[in-house]
């Protein structure tokens, strides 16, 4: 996931990683956790994520969704007065699809043959809005 966001640029990555190493987020199940996914936090904190991660590769497309939105709050909030920092659903879901992308993106490029670039197309075709919803697919800002 990581490589697959590097042209995000060096401190986005450094903000990823500083995510991934000071528990932002709720990585597995556990007893009374509910279902899905999603980022959340507070103006002044850092942004926390919650994930069922179970390591397959819709499970790699959410973390990087859910990053995406997570660190979207994180610029908002650290250039934006209180009163500024929020956003519309359309546009989080900007930053979060845009991750997921590059994602792909990444893994197209890697892929050992056309059969792996089918499986990753019709992944990632999947994963469209419409689907998530089907799928019982929670995301929230
Ligand atoms: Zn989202």
């Amino acid at each position: 996931m990581k490589e697959g966001l590097a042209p995000m640029g060096e401190e986005y990555l450094q903000l990823l990683q500083e995510g991934f190493d000071n528990r932002w987020i709720d990585v597995y199940e556990n007893q009374g956790k509910r279902s899905g996914a999603y980022s959340w936090g507070a103006y002044g904190s850092h942004p926390y994520v919650l994930l069922n991660f179970h390591g397959t590769l819709n499970d790699v497309f959410t973390l990087a969704h859910e990053m995406g939105h997570s660190l979207h709050s994180w610029y908002s909030d650290h250039s934006q007065p209180f009163t500024y920092a929020g956003y519309k659903i359309f546009v989080a879901e900007v930053a979060s699809t845009c991750n997921e992308a590059l994602l792909i993106r990444h893994l197209l490029k890697k892929a050992s043959g056309k059969e792996e670039k089918a499986y990753l197309l019709n992944h990632f075709l999947e994963r469209l809005p419409g689907d998530r919803i089907q799928t019982d697919h929670v995301c929230r800002v």
